[in-house]
């Protein structure tokens, strides 16, 4: 009997992280699954297969109490996060660790937030290195143990349609070898990964001009999940507007070696990050992931840069994992070096005077201890602002990369769809970052996709297998 002829407990779309555990889970509590993936290949991409691995929740070790982790989501998201859903995420941080662990998957401790980092870590230079890296060998192995537990796997299927007026079973359509096959199970799990690589969504949510925002990603994600979710009644989350993503160097448009890695998270935190007249954009003391998020928003993403000294080029510029110092040269990447600001701005294209006053006012007010007062302001409660002094300058041209949208498919703590007046959608659920609510807001709010999508995954399951 084929698949198609079958009709499952549980269809799960998607097999990334959030999808092979909630397909898993759903197995181990004797649920008949079945998984459908877009992809053919065996090594089907996806961001959970190219991951750098590391669990945490706003760089907290997810393995920290949950009161800690509360504490940080609230923070982070300035109380953005639905409640509901950062309680069960807080809480089940350390339980999605323990069940991965009992599952097969290795992971390795580094100091600090990294306690919990995929294995073997994906960290061995610039551009993307996936194959038979954490993220790679969590899958297959997390597939070995679906099918062993009677789990079936459809490669080669791309959901796109969801029919959820039959009584007897939800009715789930795709495109499959240029054909139309339908699949029939008593609930769904929706963990198509989001919208990070479709064009129109991004449109419509985040810039006029997706084509000058780099895909940081997979090219999985397309939306079909979240068109789906709609058909079927159900809230989208704020946040839609906010990803997950870094600065990294503009030739990354272009040079596949300077991307996902090196990011330039250090230097934009460190120094200033600017337009194409020399002003500063916003407040760099937010984070690098907050002002990947304002680059992609300018009218012309691709005309942002970041300033700084040789301090900070030598110091947190070659801290880090794959530090920009010396990668982002090595691999290609721009770099503007002068022994001054006026000629460093020349260099760059930007108005000498212009640039020499932005630095020396923020030089000044770094020494008066005003940078709250400057404007755009610039907090270092979070991250520690350097001076621009020490020659020789430099100067790096970025564009923005979207590795996945924070906002999505209303859920709640069970990872059940909900409606327009907050209420279970029967039989539909979604995990991963197909799902919102958690992350986004005003101060963009990034907590971390691995432990968002594992936990959420885990829930669906154990809440469908409940009822
Ligand atoms: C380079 C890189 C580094 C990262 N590093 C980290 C890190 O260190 N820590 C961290 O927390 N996060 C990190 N992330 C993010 C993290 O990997 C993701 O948030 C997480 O893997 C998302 O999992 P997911 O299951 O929601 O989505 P995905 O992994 O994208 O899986 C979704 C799956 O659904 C499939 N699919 C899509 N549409 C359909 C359809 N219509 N029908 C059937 N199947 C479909 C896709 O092919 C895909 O396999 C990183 C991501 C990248 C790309």
């Amino acid at each position: 009997m084929s698949a198609a002829d079958k009709s499952y407990d549980v269809v799960v779309i998607g097999g990334g992280i959030a999808g092979m555990v909630a397909a898993g889970r759903a197995a181990q509590l004797g649920k008949s699954v079945l998984l459908l993936e877009r992809g053919a290949e065996e090594k089907y991409p996806c961001n959970s297969r190219w991951t750098g691995g590391t669990f945490h929740i706003h760089y907290t070790d997810p393995l920290s109490s949950s009161d800690k982790l509360l504490h940080e989501i609230e923070t982070a998201t300035d109380g953005f996060a639905r409640k509901d859903l950062a309680q069960a995420v807080a809480q089940d941080s350390t339980r999605l660790i323990q069940w991965l662990k009992a599952e097969g998957i290795k992971m390795i401790s580094l100091s600090g937030h990294q306690s919990c980092i995929l294995a073997p870590p994906s960290r061995t230079g610039p551009g993307l290195d996936w194959e038979g890296r954490g993220g790679d060998v969590m899958l297959r192995t997390l597939e070995a143990n679906l099918l062993k537990r009677g789990g079936t796997v459809v490669r080669g299927a791309r959901a796109t349609g969801l029919d959820l007026s039959k009584a007897e079973a939800v009715v789930i359509e795709t495109q499959r070898g240029g054909k139309t096959e339908c699949f029939r199970g008593a609930n769904v799990v929706i963990a198509d990964g989001g919208y990070p690589a479709d064009p129109e969504l991004i449109r419509a949510h985040i810039s006029p001009h997706p084509e000058k925002i780099l895909r940081r990603n997979a090219g999985t994600g397309t939306g079909d999940g979240l068109r789906m979710a709609v058909a079927a009644g159900a809230a989208l989350t704020g946040g839609l507007d906010c990803f997950y993503g870094h600065l990294l160097s503009r030739d990354a448009m272009h040079n596949n070696r300077l991307w996902p890695r090196p990011y330039l998270d250090n230097l934009v935190i460190s120094g200033i990050v600017i337009d194409g007249a020399g002003r500063r954009l916003a407040d760099e003391g937010n984070g690098a992931v907050y002002m990947a998020n304002i680059v992609a928003r300018m009218n012309d993403p691709l005309s942002a840069s970041i300033v700084f000294d040789h301090a900070t080029w030598s110091g947190p510029g070659a801290n880090s994992i794959i530090p920009s110092n010396p990668h982002l040269p090595n691999a290609g990447g721009t770099l503007h070096v002068a022994r001054t600001i006026a000629e460093l701005a020349v260099k760059m294209g930007l108005p000498p005077q212009e640039l020499e006053q932005l630095v020396a006012s923020y030089n000044q007010a770094l020494d008066t201890g005003t940078l709250a007062s400057l404007n755009p302001p610039r907090r270092t409660d979070r991250h520690k602002a350097l001076p621009i002094k020490t020659a020789p300058f430099y100067g790096v041209p970025v564009c923005t990369g979207i590795t996945h949208i924070m906002g999505g498919i209303t859920i709640n703590a069970d990872s059940a769809v909900l409606d327009k007046n907050d209420q279970p959608i029967a039989r539909l659920y979604a995990a991963g970052t197909a799902t919102g609510g958690l992350e986004g807001g005003p101060a963009i709010g990034y907590l971390g996709g691995l432990t968002k999508s594992g936990v959420t995954g885990l829930r669906a399951a154990e809440a469908l297998a409940r009822r």
